[in-house]
């Protein structure tokens, strides 16, 4: 039996690599695919994918094919509607698309009663593996930086990687030592101060696609672990997993972590 899927933003960067994974995929079947921007395009065309699929433009065309699960790689607001849809079809949802607030959680698992949602702001399971060992490593270290690297398109900074990175090193240790500079000669110099006090710092560099380096020192000695995406296809293995568990975890599912058994 394949699990039959529908893609929202299936004409985005994104969206179109998931496309062409989901039909590669021998357990999944590609049945719909969503984007008001390229509707009426061909898949074929607009991703390359060997299929008779067409782009159409709302959702009520995945009724038709017995949906099963659906992708969303949109944006915030086209992602909020997109998953009010699929809440109330009572279809699975997993979710790359970034930005969601706390109340966006809180309202999804209200929302989720018939169907399950998987929400995950990195599918590269070596940045979730990055986001663990430092999470680690972090009670044994005194002192931590972040350096994110992404291509020159990014418009935020930090990602949100670098922030959540932080965020669960602190909830880890507290005994983080304090910033010796006392006179900061270029403005921005030590980078923003992420949860903890812990410095991240954001590079935006042509050619680059999306990498991370957490830095912990101690005395003598300093550990560093890094991630590097070289392109979107780093993506898919967590999304291909993530299509095929959604089904078996009951509600919200935040985060990769525990579809690894992390
Ligand atoms: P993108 O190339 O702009 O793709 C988004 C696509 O969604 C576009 O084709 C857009 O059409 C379309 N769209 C807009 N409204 C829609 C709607 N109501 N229904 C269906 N499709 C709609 O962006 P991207 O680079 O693929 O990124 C998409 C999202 O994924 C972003 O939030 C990004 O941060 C996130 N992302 C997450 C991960 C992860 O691992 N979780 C990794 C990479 C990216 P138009 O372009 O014509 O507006």
């Amino acid at each position: 039996m394949t699990v039959r899927v529908g893609v929202f933003g299936a004409g985005g960067r994104m969206g179109s690599t998931v496309c062409r994974a989901v039909a590669a995929d021998p357990e999944l079947d590609l049945v719909g695919a969503i984007d008001p921007y390229h509707s009426g395009l061909d898949l074929r065309h607009a991703t390359g994918v060997d299929s008779d699929v067409h782009i159409d433009p709302d959702p009520s065309a995945l009724l038709g094919v017995d949906v099963e699960v659906v992708v969303d790689f949109t944006t915030l607001e086209a992602c909020r509607a997109n998953l009010a849809w699929a809440a109330e079809q009572g279809v699975h949802a997993v979710v790359g698309t970034t930005g969601f607030t706390g109340e966006d959680y809180d309202r999804v698992r209200r929302s989720f009663t018939r169907s399950n949602c998987v929400i995950a702001p990195n599918f590269a399971i070596g940045a979730v593996l990055m986001m663990r060992f430092a999470e680690l490593a972090a009670p044994w270290f005194e002192s931590a930086e972040i350096i994110e690297l992404h291509h020159d398109q990014k418009a935020d900074a930090p990602s949100g990687t670098a922030v959540l990175t932080a965020q669960r090193m602190a909830a880890a240790s507290a005994e983080w030592g304090d910033d010796p500079t006392s006179k900061e000669v270029l403005v921005g110099a030590r980078g923003a101060t992420g949860a903890g006090g812990i410095a991240v710092h954001s590079v935006r560099l042509r050619g680059l696609v999306a990498h991370q380096e957490v830095l912990l020192g101690t005395t003598g000695q300093s550990l560093t672990v890094r991630h590097d995406s070289y392109d979107r296809s780093s993506f898919m293995p967590g999304v291909l997993l993530s299509i095929k568990q959604v089904a078996h975890r009951p509600g919200l599912t935040i985060g990769l972590d525990t579809l690894l058994g992390l």
